[in-house]
C-alpha cells in the first residue's frame, strides 16, 4: 500500500476506534482516490479529505417515550452534520435496532459524494435512532417520533438540515415528524422531505431510489449497446428500494427472480411479475408480513436465513442493507455469468466483493452514484417547496432520468480506464470528491 494511504489510514484508525463500518467506508474512498488527489497540488498539501472524514458536527441525545402499557422506553437519538460546503446537511434518518455512531458516520460520509454527484446544491448529513418500529404500534411510533423531534428541531431547518427516510422511516414516520415540528417552532417549510404529496412531498418520490437505480444501469448498459430487457435479476430486500427497482425492472421486460427480507429469500424461476410485486408491497407494507408467504402462495422455493447471490442471474442488485454481499458471494456471481452489479442499498458489497468485480472487470456502480435518485429527487422537493409549487409526475420523472444520466456521465470522467474498462468506483469517488474539494477550498479553513 502506498505510504501517504498508510499513513491516512492509521491515522484514521486510531482517531475512531469501535467505528468498523465508518472506516471501512472511509477506506474504500481513500483507497481509490489517494493517487489522484496526489497529482493534484491543489489538494494535496491542503490535508481536504483529512477535513472531510471530521464530521462538522455530531449530536447525540436521550429520547425517552411511553410505549402502549405506559413504560418508559429510552432510544438513543443522532444527528452527523458531516458536511455543508456546497448545501445544507442534506441526508437520511433511519431506525434500525443496529443503528450507531459508527453506522451513521459511515452513511453520513457517503452521502458527501452521492449528494455532490447529483449535481443539487446539497450537504451532507444523517441521523437516526437504534428505535426499532417493527412490531410497535402506530401510537408507540408516533409517540417516539414526537420525542426525537422535540431535540431533533432544534438542530434542523429548511437551510441548514434537511432530514428524510432511511430503513425504517418512511411515511408514516416523516408525516410525525413533521407535525411535531410544526408544531414546536409554528411554520410550515420544507424541513423534511419524503413528505405526503398533499403537504408539500414531490411526485415519484416513494419511487426515486428505485426508479433511478434501474436508469443508472440502463445507462451502464447502454454503454455496450445493451438493455435490461430480457435480463434476469436477482434482488435482495423488500423495502421501498427494492420494490420500486423491481417495478421498474419488470416495465422494462427484465425478469426478477428473487427478493429477501431479514429471514430468508424467495426464488420465483417464472418471474416476479406485476401482480406478484402487489402482493410483495401489500404483505410489506401493510401486513408486514415475512416474504415466505410469499413462497407458499405462489409455490416457489423459499432459502430460509440465506441472501440471493447464489441464484445465477445477468444483473444483481444489493437493495437490503450494508455488507450483504461479500467475496464468496461475488466470486459465484462472476463465475455463473453476472455482467452488472448496482447497489440500491448503501455500501452492501464489502470491499474483497468489489475487488472481485473490479478484478473480473464486470459492471460495478457503487450506491453513491446508483441510488442517488432517492435524495436527488428530495433535492426536487426541496426546490418545489422553495417555490411553493408543484412539479407533475411526468416532469419530476425526466428530471430523475436526465440527473442519472450525468452522475452516469461524471462517473465516467475519471472512471474510464485505458483498456476502456468503466471504473465507477473511482470515477463516482473522485467526481463526487472533487466539487466538494474545490467548494471547501474556496471557503477558506472552516
Ligand atoms: N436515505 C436516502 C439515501 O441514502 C435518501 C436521503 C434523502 O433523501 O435525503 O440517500
Amino acid at each position: 500500500m502506498n505510504e501517504v494511504l498508510a499513513h491516512f489510514l492509521n491515522n484514521i484508525h486510531s482517531k475512531n476506534p469501535g467505528e468498523p463500518e465508518f472506516l471501512q467506508a472511509v477506506a474504500e474512498v481513500a483507497t481509490s482516490i489517494t493517487t489522484f488527489i496526489q497529482s493534484e497540488p491543489r489538494y494535496k498539501n491542503t490535508k481536504i479529505l483529512e477535513r472531510m472524514v471530521e464530521p462538522e458536527r455530531v449530536v447525540i441525545f436521550r429520547v425517552p417515550w411511553l410505549d402502549d402499557k405506559g413504560e418508559i422506553q429510552v432510544n438513543r437519538g443522532f444527528r452527523v452534520q458531516m458536511n455543508s460546503a456546497i448545501g445544507p446537511y442534506k441526508g437520511g434518518l433511519r431506525f434500525h435496532p443496529s443503528v450507531n455512531l459508527s453506522v451513521l458516520k459511515f452513511l453520513a460520509f457517503e452521502q458527501i459524494f452521492k449528494n455532490s454527484l447529483t449535481g443539487l446544491p446539497m450537504g451532507a448529513g444523517k441521523g437516526g435512532s437504534d428505535f426499532n418500529p417493527k412490531g410497535k404500534s402506530d401510537n408507540e411510533v408516533m409517540k417516539f417520533c414526537q420525542s426525537f423531534m422535540t431535540e431533533l428541531y432544534r438542530h434542523v431547518g429548511e437551510d441548514t438540515d434537511i432530514p428524510a427516510g432511511d430503513i425504517g422511516v418512511g411515511n408514516r414516520e416523516i408525516g410525525f415528524l413533521f407535525g411535531q415540528y410544526k408544531r414546536i417552532v409554528g411554520s410550515f417549510n420544507g424541513v423534511l422531505t419524503g413528505k405526503g404529496n398533499e403537504w408539500g412531498g414531490s411526485q415519484i418520490r416513494p419511487e426515486a431510489t428505485g426508479y433511478g437505480l434501474i436508469y443508472f444501469v440502463d445507462e451502464i448498459l447502454k454503454t455496450k449497446n445493451d438493455s435490461i430487457k430480457g435480463k434476469n435479476v436477482t434482488i435482495s430486500g423488500s423495502g421501498n428500494v427494492a420494490q420500486f427497482a423491481a417495478e421498474k425492472c419488470i416495465e422494462n421486460g427484465a425478469k426478477v427472480l428473487t427478493m429477501s427480507d431479514s429471514h430468508g429469500f424467495i426464488y420465483d424461476p417464472a418471474g416476479i411479475d406485476k401482480e406478484k410485486l402487489e402482493y410483495i408491497k401489500q404483505l410489506k407494507n401493510k401486513t408486514h408480513g415475512p416474504i415466505k408467504e410469499y413462497a407458499a402462495k405462489f409455490q416457489c422455493a423459499y432459502f430460509e436465513g440465506e441472501r440471493p447471490w447464489k441464484i445465477k442471474c445477468d444483473i444483481a442488485l444489493p437493495n437490503a442493507t450494508q455488507n450483504e454481499l461479500d467475496a464468496k458471494d461475488a466470486a459465484l456471481l462472476v463465475e455463473q455469468g453476472c455482467i452488472c452489479v448496482a447497489e440500491g442499498a448503501n455500501m452492501p458489497c464489502t470491499p474483497d466483493a468489489v475487488a472481485v468485480f473490479l478484478k473480473a472487470k464486470i459492471f460495478y456502480a457503487p450506491g453513491k452514484a446508483a441510488n442517488a435518485g432517492g435524495v436527488a429527487v428530495s433535492g426536487l422537493e426541496m426546490s418545489q417547496n422553495s417555490q411553493r409549487y408543484s412539479w407533475t409526475r411526468t416532469e419530476v420523472d425526466q428530471k430523475l432520468k436526465s440527473i442519472m444520466r450525468e452522475i452516469h456521465q461524471r462517473c465516467l470522467q475519471y472512471g474510464k480506464e485505458p483498456d476502456g474498462y468503466i471504473n465507477y468506483e473511482r470515477g463516482a469517488n473522485i467526481s463526487g470528491f472533487v466539487k466538494v474539494a474545490d467548494a471547501m477550498l474556496a471557503q477558506g479553513v472552516v
